[in-house]
């Protein structure tokens, strides 16, 4: 059974890239090894991630590498950048991990970097870090998410028994980028096209709900994690231990933004959902 990763303890693992692969148009895969993954402990959780460090032009930081001691440490416009990404998987045996990003466009830290990777470069993760896994004890499972996320509901798919049930919504933006997924039988797969509205979450809503306890997993996109979480929690009164919801980036804004926006949007969720909650609302099932 998986358990939560501590926020605080977040190893640094050292990598080398050993190939980089164009899965589709708009997904590159980064596999990396090295020494430093003998000491890289999995989270047993399917949507694991790791954060990629981007030292700031010009700074070298002392080994072994301690973000603790360089956030007290180093100045502002020294501190490395960080960029979020799944572990697609982790062969002890091969020692390799991969991980499977975006490629958005040209703008950005990390997809124009991962675009120019060779065999051989070395970069600096941290984490893992997670917190979902397929309950197996749940009726059926609702996946729901973007091609950010589309690594992260893979391995889910993967590690769910061959009877699990259930509907996975994955929303791309290019037919191209769909991949070929495992997937149990019972499961099915809907491939949504982004568009201007909201067709994903619509699909959502209109969805035959299977009977039963759902386990669902909503990640991506911040607007569709939004609107999905919403109509979840307060149309189809599903629990909030039935959930998890997670933003991974927001169009138009950059990783820093999100993360700022998304602290002060807790923050501002937080007094609001207590009230309701004492007032006898039903946030969930
Ligand atoms: C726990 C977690 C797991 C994640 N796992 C993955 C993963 O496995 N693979 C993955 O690709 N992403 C994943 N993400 C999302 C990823 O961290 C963000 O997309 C991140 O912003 C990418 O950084 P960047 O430097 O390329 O772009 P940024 O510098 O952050 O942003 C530059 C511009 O690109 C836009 N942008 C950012 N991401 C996307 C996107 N996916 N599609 C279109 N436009 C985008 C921004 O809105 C902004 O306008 C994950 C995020 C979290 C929190």
């Amino acid at each position: 059974m998986a358990t939560k990763a501590s926020a605080k303890a977040k190893p640094a693992t050292r990598l080398r890239v050993l190939r980089t692969e164009r899965l589709s148009p708009g997904m590159i895969r980064i596999v990396a090894g090295g020494a430093g993954l003998a000491q890289f402990t999995p989270t047993g959780f399917t949507d694991s991630y790791v954060k990629v460090v981007f030292p700031a032009a010009g700074v070298t930081y002392p080994e072994p590498f301690d973000m603790r001691r360089i956030r007290a440490e180093y100045p502002a416009e020294q501190q490395p950048r960080t960029r979020t990404f799944t572990v697609r998987y982790f062969d002890e045996a091969a020692s390799e991990l991969a991980i499977d990003l975006v490629d958005h466009g040209g703008e950005g830290l990390a997809a124009p970097w991962a675009a120019a990777l060779v065999p051989g470069d070395e970069f600096t993760v941290l984490g893992p870090g997670g917190g979902y896994a397929p309950d197996p004890a749940a009726d059926w499972h609702l996946l729901v998410g973007d091609e950010s996320a589309m690594p992260a509901i893979a391995v889910s798919l993967e590690s769910m028994p061959a009877d699990a049930r259930g509907h996975v919504f994955l929303e791309v933006g290019d037919e191209r980028d769909q991949q070929s997924l495992r997937t149990p039988t019972k499961v099915s797969l809907h491939w949504m096209r982004r568009s201007a509205g909201d067709d994903t979450a619509q699909a959502v809503r209109e969805l035959d709900f299977p009977t039963g306890r759902i386990h669902a997993f909503v990640h991506g996109e911040a607007d569709l994690v939004r609107a999905v979480r919403r109509h979840l929690l307060n149309e189809r009164g599903v629990a909030r231990d039935r959930l998890s919801v997670s933003g991974y980036w927001r169009r138009g804004r950059t990783d820093e933004r999100w993360r700022e926006e998304k602290a002060a949007e807790k923050a501002a969720q937080k007094p609001r959902e207590t009230s309701r909650e004492k007032s006898g609302y039903r946030a969930g099932g």
